[in-house]
């Protein structure tokens, strides 16, 4: 029982990230690729998402001074 559990919450945990997928694919305080792990929610309710958990904070702090790049979504 204890061995399919794992899988279990692997699978809940990843329908979660693409439930909650970020707008962004770069981050928006240094520009290096975003990791969908580090994310935060704006005013519209979506995410944007950071490469670390530092820029995640500075752009907590002044999120007006960091404009976020949506990424292209096919049309
Ligand atoms: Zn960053």
């Amino acid at each position: 029982m204890k061995a399919l559990l794992a899988p279990l919450l692997l699978c809940l945990a990843t329908a979660t990230v693409f439930a909650a997928w970020p707008i962004n694919d770069v981050c928006p305080v240094d520009g290096k690729a975003a990791r969908p792990i580090y994310r935060v929610k704006n005013a519209e309710g979506a995410f944007i998402a950071f490469c670390c958990v530092s820029c995640q904070q500075t752009f907590e702090k002044a999120p007006g001074k960091y404009p976020v790049k949506k990424k292209d979504t096919p049309k």
